[in-house]
């Protein structure tokens, strides 16, 4: 009886190790606003707000 050893289960679920969120996927987190054409990131609600708001100009950006 030495058929116990061999198993096909062993292996991890393939797709499994996704560590990042969708909601945080780089090609997920920007738009270009209809407006004043700048690229709007999702992930500053400053930025958000601001191009929420109609006849706006390009937010300043201070880097
Ligand atoms: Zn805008």
């Amino acid at each position: 009886m030495l058929h116990q050893g061999v198993r096909t289960q062993t292996r991890p679920p393939v797709g499994a190790v996704r560590g990042t969120p969708p909601s945080l996927r780089p090609c997920c987190d920007s738009y270009v606003c209809p407006v004043c054409e700048q690229v709007v990131e999702l992930t500053d609600f400053r930025q958000v707000v601001w191009h929420q708001r109609p006849g706006h100009q390009p937010m300043e950006m201070n880097d």
